[in-house]
């Protein structure tokens, strides 16, 4: 009873080319100790990246040590720590606890291996877990805890892991996650396991095409949806409207050299802004195309859609996603749900916990 593998508790770790966000996360889903990190991605390689991950976990083991997290469960549901009763007696006794991690790029899960990532460049098949446990291994010995890295996947897999366990996926096992942010990313649920196709590159949703002779994507394809849908490219589209001589309230900001941002734009289309409106109902356009093509290949039971632009919210994103998409699937694919996700800013950290209790290279 004493191994710490038949609990459900882990530590969530959210790599980014910026920051490093990481958490202690409950067999419920619900985060606490949270800290954040630089990557420090510019002064160092891989292993110096791997250090900034490890001093990630290890505030975040200081932070449940302190609050003694242990102790106090936070929820009804949550089975208590197996050797929690001996606490007090084997003081000494160091518990393992799983680490889960999720990096931006084509991520190798099952050997822990980043091949490659638009947020570290020059990295080439960097054994990041190998890296990370041995920084771990460093941290011995903290008072309480041993962490050791269990499972490292792609950031947005990891988070649609999260939404699968803990957020809006819960009571499904067919299901699809969209991201709207820099990027369009995507993750595929086929029978409750993250679908990694032939090569590891599978669930890329946001390069679906949408438009064949449409604007020009980051990957060097024509009309991909993460062309219309992605941050950038929803401001670049507004931009060009406003250049075309539409008018807007928004263009007193670009007039002033104010960079527009898609928070504005949902923000002036709130307050009536016809252009604002027009270009969120035609992103929705967009994603419902793309989506329609996802249904009729996976049959999914829901698409959970998250990232900072799915805070555009129902009226604004949500209705033209679904009017489309009932208008252009056939009856029974177009039975598929489509939600916002639940986990906010906490899906990576929750989604990479997940992958520690998955153990993806155990
Ligand atoms: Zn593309």
């Amino acid at each position: 009873m004493n191994s710490m593998e038949t609990t459900k508790h882990s530590i969530g770790v959210d790599l980014g080319g910026t920051d490093i966000k990481a958490g202690w996360v409950s067999s419920v889903g619900d985060v606490s100790c949270r800290v954040v990190v630089s990557t420090d991605v510019e002064t160092g390689g891989p292993k110096v990246v791997a250090s900034r991950i490890a001093e990630a976990v290890r505030q975040v083991l200081v932070k449940a040590e302190t609050e003694d997290i242990w102790a106090t469960p936070r929820s009804d549901s949550e089975e208590p720590p197996p050797n929690r009763v001996d606490a007090s007696e084997t003081h000494d006794e160091v518990r393992e606890i799983g680490v889960g991690l999720g990096s931006p790029g084509l991520i190798i899960a099952e050997t822990g291996v980043v091949h490659f990532s638009p947020n570290f460049p020059g990295w080439s098949d960097i054994p990041l877990v190998t890296y990370v446990n041995a920084e771990l291994a460093k941290l011995q010995p903290l008072k309480k805890y041993k962490p050791i890295l269990r499972g490292m996947d792609n950031d947005v897999n990891a988070m649609t892991l999260g939404e699968l366990h803990h957020g809006a996926g819960v009571g499904y096992n067919n299901l699809v996650a969209l991201t709207l942010g820099t990027g369009v990313g995507g993750g595929v649920v086929i029978e409750g396991e993250v679908y990694h196709g032939s090569q590891n590159t599978a669930g890329e949703l946001g390069h679906t095409v949408v438009e064949p002779d449409g604007r020009y994507c980051g990957c060097g394809n024509q009309g991909c949806l993460e062309a219309y849908a992605g941050a950038k490219n929803i401001v670049e589209r507004i931009q060009e409207k406003i250049a075309a001589g539409r008018s807007t309230t928004l263009a007193a900001a670009t007039n002033a050299g104010t960079p527009l941002t898609p928070q504005m734009i949902a923000e002036a289309a709130q307050a009536g802004d016809e252009l604002a409106i027009e270009i969120f109902a035609e992103t929705g356009r967009y994603i419902g195309i793309a989506l329609t093509s996802i249904a009729h290949i996976l049959n999914p039971q829901i698409a959970i859609i998250g990232g900072g632009i799915a805070e555009a919210g129902e009226k604004l994103l949500f209705e033209p996603i679904r009017a489309e998409f009932s208008k252009r699937a056939m009856d029974i694919p177009a039975q598929m749900k489509i939600v916002k996700a639940h986990l906010g800013n906490d899906a990576g950290i929750v989604g990479a916990a997940m992958l520690a209790l998955e153990g993806f290279f155990k």
